[in-house]
């Protein structure tokens, strides 16, 4: 089957966008060259066009951007709730109306598919500003009657408690869904009164540097929030080291996250951590056979598998083991792969050309091992960054191909008899970020949902996120929770004041 590379035209916001040198530092409100003058370049990588030049941060821009974040604190954190709320709106209200562009433009830097862009991750992103938008108002302290309430001169006490920001924030994200981590972190932390440095992952810089120029018309102070592009080893490390940055809320692989442990214990900077995951996809005999291959295709082939809650190990019930796999076999070779932004396209390529060998590698090895290809397996496209939708069999529990995250198209399919030992597979992982069960049967539903070591499990469907949803990792999937109202206590401080009276 052919590629479709010829892209819709770009919109007119877009193409100014891109002309008018979006690369560049947003520090205290000013669009600023990195300290050292360097550039690096943002691709197409459908195409390997150069999209932009994007500045490349280091150390002395950490420090430029974490004093702007810092100096803006104070004003911030006093501003009175309603007036939060207002501006939070305001920032929704400006992405709404620049979703098409917003759209089409993480589809042109990450290559997913502009329908997955425009109706599901901008808009996602959009709710999130929405849902944490109520929130300020609502930040409350409680008043507390203590038992030791008497001082020893025999006079009461009146104690209380009050919810503090806790400074400033380093939010680190992710390439492969960049608006949506940008959100994810933002909305709460500026709802909860905190300033922000923004780090982007360096494939994919330029939604961050739009949303920057929408939080400036929306009339966001300068220095509330400021980003910061470049490489994860220099500004991104730099960051996080910062004695300014109080909290650091990070998205990534498992391997970065364990790193940022280290470089945060230090000072004893708080942290988050949502990392990588090999979520387990069930499926019951007594399945609703259609939907749920369906669900679990989509859950590993949706942006070409590059999902942190991807359904990666299929584990299918003998009586319909054969069924899924051809189902899902079938479903992936119905995809239409090609350029994001061709109208055609349900699968655009993998966000880089070392993802796609990253992928590749791991189809090799297993094709040593013995592996069953059933569908797939093969690279694409001029660049080679187009993955084919891949389902295998025959994989072996101790295979890395079964315990690493791959991060690609890849479905290991694998077939059980009962249902302990399927539950103990599932949870045979150093991950625990997501799963999901399929079965008609109510009770079977919750009580394996019950038995899965994930922070969410899904009964009939997967990857259903939401900002109203708190979304955290089991074992080496993470620490802490965002979404929700628990996503807002990660930037919140608790002070006790007590009082003689
Ligand atoms: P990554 O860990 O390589 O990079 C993530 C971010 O961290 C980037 O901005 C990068 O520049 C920065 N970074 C890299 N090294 C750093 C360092 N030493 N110090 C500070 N920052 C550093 O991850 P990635 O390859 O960009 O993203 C894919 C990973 O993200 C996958 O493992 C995926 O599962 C995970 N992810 C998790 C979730 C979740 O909610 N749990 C969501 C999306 C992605």
């Amino acid at each position: 089957m052919t590629i479709e590379i010829t892209r819709a035209p770009l919109r007119e916001r877009v193409s100014a966008f891109l002309a008018d040198d979006p690369g560049r530092l947003m520090i205290g409100g000013r669009w600023v060259e990195a300290a050292g003058g360097e550039r690096f370049v943002s691709v197409d990588p459908a195409t390997g066009e150069t999209l932009a030049q994007i500045a490349r941060g280091t150390a002395a821009d950490a420090d430029r951007a974490v004093a702007a974040a810092t100096a803006a604190t104070p004003a911030w954190a006093a501003m009175r709730p309603a007036e939060r709320t207002a501006l939070l709106w305001r920032i929704a209200d400006l992405m709404e109306a620049h979703l098409d562009d917003l759209a089409q433009l993480e589809t042109l830097d990450q290559g997913k598919s502009l329908r997955t862009s425009r109706f599901g991750e901008v808009p996602a992103a959009i709710a999130q500003f929405r849902y944490y938008a109520g929130w300020p108002t609502k930040i409350l302290g409680q008043t507390i009657p203590t038992s030791l309430s008497r001082t020893p001169a025999g006079k009461e006490v009146f104690a209380y408690t009050r919810r503090e920001p806790v400074g400033v924030v380093a939010a680190i994200v992710p390439w492969n869904s960049p608006l949506i981590m940008t959100a994810m972190k933002l909305a709460p932390a500026l709802a909860a009164g905190c300033t922000i440095v923004l780090k982007p992952a360096e494939n994919t810089s330029l939604t961050a540097l739009y949303l920057g120029r929408l939080l400036q018309e929306a009339g966001l102070p300068d220095g509330v929030v400021n980003v910061l592009t470049g490489f994860g080893a220099e500004a991104g490390q730099a960051l996080a080291e910062h004695r300014g940055v109080a909290k650091v809320a990070f998205t990534g692989s498992t391997a970065v996250g364990k790193r940022l442990v280290a470089t945060a214990s230090d000072r004893l900077a708080r942290l988050t951590l949502e990392l990588g995951g090999k979520s387990p996809s069930i499926i019951m005999p007594d399945a609703d056979l259609p939907a749920a291959i369906e669900g679990v295709s989509r859950g590993i082939f949706d942006n070409g598998g590059q999902v942190c809650v991807a359904s990666a190990r299929i584990y299918a019930h003998r009586d319909v083991y054969d069924a899924v796999v051809a189902g899902m076999a079938r479903t992936g070779e119905g995809l239409r792969l090609g350029h994001g932004l061709a109208e055609t396209t349900d699968l655009g390529p993998l966000v880089s050309v070392a993802q796609a060998e990253r992928v590749a590698s791991f189809i090799d090895e297993g094709r040593s091992e013995g592996v069953t290809v059933v569908t797939g397996g093969e690279r694409d496209g001029a660049q080679g960054t187009f993955y084919r939708p891949t389902v295998l069999t025959d994989v072996r529990p101790d295979a890395r191909l079964m315990r690493e995250e791959i991060f690609g198209p890849v479905a290991v399919v694998t077939p059980f008899d009962a249902l302990d030992e399927v539950v103990g597979w599932a949870n045979d992982s150093d991950y625990g970020l997501a799963a999901s069960v399929w079965t008609e049967g109510l009770s079977n539903g919750h009580r394996i949902a019950a038995r899965l070591q994930a922070g969410t499990v899904w009964v009939n469907c997967h990857s259903f996120l939401g900002p109203e949803l708190p979304k955290g990792g089991y074992k080496e999937s993470g620490w802490g929770t965002e979404n929700g109202p628990q996503g807002l206590e990660n930037y919140l401080e608790t002070k006790s004041v007590v009082m003689v009276v």
